[in-house]
């Protein structure tokens, strides 16, 4: 394969960017953080290697921040990382990849970095975009995908150094406050009486998080805070707290939910 790319992925957003992307580069093969970043010794073997995942909480998920950390890239030479974000800015998660990257044993430089608005996941915060809203951001998204196809094809460097020098400060605390809360941070999940045992919650959860117990879902605090088990319940049953009692669901509606599961597999 000439490129890997790594993806997290909790609604579809993420993977479905990370599908249009290998499809345009040819030769590419699609890897789930969840699938691999508990494992011992992991290691690049591709020259071309992307990261595409969701912004949380102003920088990356506690998922991939672990998995970048302790990957071992000394194989590859050209890095590049994809953000979707339900439509805030910001160049922390550029600046923390660079970081992280530069403390490895062989010091890599992040060469490629784009942010791709995609609808809002985000229901335990806001509820979602409307349907006119969502097939703009997928229209854009198809356009954005062709011109980084075509710079990661060429091997471009499209990031400015001054990048990686902006004081993000306060943006990195908030995150890293998030990253150390977010496995606890499951503890107003709950399921309501419209639960039918179904066990799609504990299916969908990318880090095996959600166990049934008498067919109710018990939340296991190591939560990543992907929202799959709220957005996808087929009952609306899950909720957070009593925010999500009126928002609605949302997944990217061309993945389908086995593809959410097999992330896991
Ligand atoms: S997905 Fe929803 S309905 Fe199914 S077990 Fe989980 S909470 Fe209950
Ligand atoms: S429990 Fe829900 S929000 Fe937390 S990681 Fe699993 S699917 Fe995502």
């Amino acid at each position: 394969m000439d490129t890997t790319i790594y993806f997290f992925t909790g609604t579809g957003n993420s993977l479905q960017v990370a599908k249009d992307i290998a499809v345009k580069l040819g030769a590419c093969e699609l890897i789930p953080i969840a699938k691999i970043w508990q494992r011992e010794n992991l290691a690049s073997t591709s020259d071309n290697l992307g990261f595409i995942f969701p912004l949380y909480y102003s920088g990356l998920p506690k998922i991939v921040y672990d998995f970048i950390e302790n990957i071992d890239l000394t194989k590859s030479e050209y890095i590049f990382a994809v953000v979707t974000s339900a439509g805030d800015i910001t160049e922390l998660p550029l600046q923390q990849i660079e970081k992280l990257l530069k403390v490895k044993p062989k010091a890599k430089s992040l060469n490629a970095g784009f942010l791709i608005t995609m609808p809002n996941n985000y229901i335990i915060g806001y509820d979602i975009h409307s349907e006119k809203r969502q097939k703009e951001f997928f229209e854009r998204e198809k356009a954005q995908v062709e011109k980084i196809a075509e710079i990661i094809k060429k091997k471009e460097n499209n990031l400015n150094q001054n990048v990686f020098k902006k004081d993000l400060t306060r943006a990195e605390r908030f995150n890293a406050k998030f990253r150390e809360d977010v496995n606890e941070g499951d503890k107003n999940f709950y399921a309501d009486d419209n639960c039918s045992n179904c066990g799609i919650c504990e299916q969908v959860c990318p880090v095996n998080n959600i166990t049934l117990v008498e067919g109710v879902p018990q939340w296991q605090h190591r939560c990543q805070q992907c929202l799959a088990c709220i957005n996808f319940c087929p009952e609306r049953s899950i909720q957070f707290g009593k925010g999500t009692l009126k928002t609605q669901r949302y997944h990217h509606p061309n993945i389908k939910m086995q593809e959410i599961i097999n992330q896991k597999s």
